[in-house]
């Protein structure tokens, strides 16, 4: 999946996600990618969110509403989005060591932040003073 998230100048937030969906998947699956709430949402007083990877267990944890409506509880950007891995963690902890699950958020102040249950998580950031790659929250530029 690729999900995208925007704020304006006038801090007027939007998002959009694509996906090819998984490898080998049953044929007529649905992803979270088209399921708002689970592979995107963006509610634009508090934030947006998006996800990708096992689209199954983005789905059962309604990921991206839970992460913005974690930010709209106070959580960061990032300690939101690894609350919300944590929660898939925790339903299925021997799943979750084999699969990837990832999730990005921005908030209305133009804070972002990201988190996946598998190393190497990666996201690109383009404002007017910066373009950065950020690879497990760590920049590269
Ligand atoms: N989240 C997608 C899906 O489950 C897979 C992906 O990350 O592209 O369909």
């Amino acid at each position: 999946t690729i999900g995208m998230l925007a704020i304006d100048a006038k801090g007027n937030l939007s998002g959009a996600c694509t996906t090819s969906g998984m490898a080998y998947k049953l044929h007529g699956r649905v992803g979270d990618s088209p399921i708002i709430g689970a592979g995107l949402y963006v509610d634009n007083e508090i934030g947006g969110a998006t996800s990708t990877g096992v689209g199954e267990e983005v789905i059962r944890n309604v990921g991206s509403f839970l992460v913005v409506e974690l930010m709209r509880q106070g959580y960061s950007p990032e300690d939101a989005c690894k609350e919300a891995v944590m929660r898939i963690i925790k339903k299925k902890p021997d799943i979750a060591k084999k699969i990837q699950v990832g999730f990005l958020a921005l908030n209305k102040k133009g804070e972002y932040g990201a988190y996946a249950i598998q190393k190497g998580f990666s996201y690109a950031v383009c404002t007017a003073q910066k373009s950065d790659l950020l690879i497990d929250g760590k920049s590269y530029y």
